[in-house]
Order: structure tokens, then sequence, then C-alpha cells
């Protein structure tokens, strides 16, 4: 039988993008030299600040294009002091356009450590901190960031409206169920909202309990106020263990809060989907394209040196290959891969970390070790 083929639009983007992303397809190009049911297709493609040097454009037609096409998009960072505020023409614009015309409305966001040998870096105490596996599922293109707002009068009053649909909300809770569903046992759902105040909030837990009741009975699933989940996740996030599902402000709030517990922000991954992953044991597999990418910025501060930690881009190489390809087997040794690597070397690790984790390897020399580590395991 021919390989299935996927195409991985590959965005480098600026500052320690081009550092970091050639160790994420790295790893992709191992797992496609492994793989004889397997072929990956890099497609790299100008974006961001880089594209406007070339072109005066961060999202060039023909890179939308290609993303529009491809299976999944892997990318590193954008912008950088160069294309500040008072540029004409900015990167962070692009990024905006790029998620809606792909209409990206799903953001994945695991808080989890990379390893469990990491828990001395989380600021919060390490019985705490131990055994803390979230995945925050956000809705990312409606809610009080979309709705209608104005200034009123003479700057007197303003208002944000938060409105939600039965189908967006049915749609995000699908996508969460799906990701609970890729765990075996399924991960429980944690929906979060603030019903006992906002109506918008009462449809989304009326609409969340329906969806899971009707369509996943096998997943359980509790409901929780917002500020009690913000407490819970500094103060005993691993009540929260599971999928938290919110929608656009909560989830911009909650998932930028959780990224605190690993400790370095050079560690998480995140992916950003236009629908429902389907289950890789899913015989009807269809890919769910995708957009991949770590949860830090272009890091100018310490671009060109060679020391970004590149483990948030590898690891969203790895959701990339769970959520888009349905590439579950090679996602997990992906993760295992990096977790031997940053392993202290009396738990059977190489204990190789980068300077943000007070280490001194390189982004390279971690890179080489993962792809070395990863092709064992395939
Ligand atoms: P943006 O507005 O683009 O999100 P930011 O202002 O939040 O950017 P980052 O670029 O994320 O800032 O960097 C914040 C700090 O974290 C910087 O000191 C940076 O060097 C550090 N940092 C970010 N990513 C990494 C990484 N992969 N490895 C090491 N350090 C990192
Ligand atoms: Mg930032």
């Amino acid at each position: 039988m021919a390989p299935k083929s996927f195409r991985v639009v590959v965005l480098h983007g600026d500052g320690i993008g081009p550092e970091i992303v050639p160790q994420a397809t790295r790893v992709l190009e191992a797992i496609s030299e492994a793989s004889s049911d397997v072929e990956l297709i890099l497609d790299p493609r100008d974006f961001g600040g880089c594209a406007i040097d070339k072109y005066g454009d961060p999202l060039p037609e023909e890179t939308l294009e290609a993303c529009k096409r491809a299976d999944a998009i892997l990318m590193g960072s954008i912008g950088g002091p160069k294309w500040g505020p008072t540029a004409k023409v900015r990167p962070e614009p692009g990024l905006l356009r790029l998620r809606q015309e792909l209409g990206l409305y799903a953001n994945v966001r695991p808080a989890s450590f990379a390893s469990d040998s990491l828990v001395s870096y989380s600021p919060l105490k390490a019985e705490v901190a131990k055994g803390v596996n979230i995945i925050v599922v956000r809705e990312l293109i409606g809610g009080l960031y979309y709705g209608p707002r104005e200034e009123q009068g003479d700057g007197n009053s303003a208002y944000d409206t938060m409105v939600y649909s039965v189908a967006e909300v049915e749609r995000i809770t699908r996508v969460a169920a799906q990701i609970a569903l890729n765990a075996n046992p399924p991960l429980m759902i944690h929906s979060i909202d603030k019903a006992n105040v906002l109506a918008s909030s009462r449809l989304w837990r009326k609409v969340v309990t329906e969806t899971l009741t009707k369509e996943y009975p096998q997943i359980k699933f509790q409901h929780q106020f917002v500020d009690t989940a913000a407490m819970n996740i500094v103060g005993s996030p691993r009540k929260l263990n599971g999928v938290v599902l919110t929608e656009n402000l909560f989830g911009d709030i909650l998932s930028d809060e959780a990224s605190i517990i690993p400790g370095s922000l050079g560690l998480l991954p995140s992916a950003s989907l236009t629908d429902a992953p389907t289950s890789p044991s899913d015989p009807l597999f269809r890919p769910t394209p995708g957009l991949y990418e770590p949860i830090h910025g272009s890091a100018p501060d310490i671009a060109g040196k060679g020391i970004a930690n590149p483990v948030g881009t590898i690891l969203s190489a790895a959701l990339l290959l769970r959520y888009s390809l349905g590439l579950e087997k090679e996602a997990q040794a992906v993760e295992a891969a990096v977790r031997k690597v940053l392993d202290d070397e009396d738990i059977g690790g190489y204990g190789l970390k980068t300077a943000d984790l007070g280490g001194k390897a390189t982004t390279a020399e971690l890179g080489d070790k993962v792809v070395e580590v990863l092709k064992t395991l395939l």
C-alpha cells in the first residue's frame, strides 16, 4: 500500500523561531523516514516579520494558500523590536488573519510537566505541583472578544457583549470530548463558567451537559465556577486534572495562569484546531487541520545565541502528530524521547537542560539528543 502522505507547512517566523523550529522538523523527518506507512512532506513558507521584510506583508497570499491546503501547520514565533508598535506594517495582524481565515476555533494547551523531574523548577511547591496533568481547551473565535462593543456618549460608558450560540458551544465541547477520549482511560472534563451570574454561562452549562450526556456517555464531567477554578490552578491544580473546557475570555486567563505551573515558558506547546480531531482508532480517520506553536514569543533577547529551549516546539510537533495526523503512537514516542532527554541521570535520563532551566545545553544539542532517542523508540 502506498504510504499515507501528509503536507505540513512550516513557518519558522522571527527571533528564536529559525533556531527552535528545525529541532521539531528533524523530529518529523525522523518519523517520516522510520515509517513505511506515513510520508510527511514539509513545506517551509515565509510568515511574520521576515515576510514583511521580503514582501511588505506578514501573511503573503501564497503562504495563506499553502496553509489552507495543508494538513497541519508548524510555527515558531513571530514579531520582534524591528516591527514594534510604531512600525508601518506589523506581524501580529498576520497571525490574527491566519487564525480567522482557517477558522481555528479551538485552542488546546496542555499545562503538564514535560517530565516529572522538572517539578522542582515550578514556582509552586513540589507537593502541590506534582502529578499535574491539565489540558486547557479554550473557545477561540467567539464570546466577549467578538461580540458587539461600543464606547458611548463622551466616553462616559462603554460595553462589550458576551454572545454564544448553541452551535458554538456544541462544537468546542466535541473538541474537548475527543481530546479526553484520546487518553486511555478517557480524561475527565471540567467545564468552567460563571453560571451563577451570566446568561451566556447558563447556556454554556446546559449545552455542555446535553452534548456530553447524549454523545459521550463514557466521559465523566463536572462544572466549576471560574473563580474557584482560578484558585484551584495554583492552590490544588491536581483537582483539575483532565480537560479544562472553557470560553474565550476565561480560557485566555486560565491558560496563561496554568502555564505558570511548569516553570519555564520554553516547555509548553499549543494547538489551534479547525474541528474536533477524529480518534486515531477510528477507521474513518480524517486529518483535522491545525496550527501548532510553542506558547512563548520570539524571545528577541536570546535570539541568535543558540540557547533557546526547543522543547515547547518539539512538543507542539507531538500535538500535530496526535491531532492533525492521527499518529498517536508516534506522538507518544516524541513525548517519551523529550522526557528521557530532560530527566536527570539518576532516573535514567540524560539530564540535558537549556539555560532557562539552569543547564548548559544548546538548542541543537537538545534537538540532537531528542532525535537520537526517538529513533530508538520508533
Ligand atoms: P510575545 O508578546 O510575543 O508573547 P513576550 O513578551 O511574551 O512575547 P517572550 O518572547 O515569550 O516574551 O519571552 C519572555 C521571556 O521568556 C524572555 O526573557 C525570553 O528570553 C524567555 N523565553 C521565551 N521563550 C523561550 C525559550 N524557548 N527558551 C528560553 N527562554 C525563552
Ligand atoms: Mg507573551
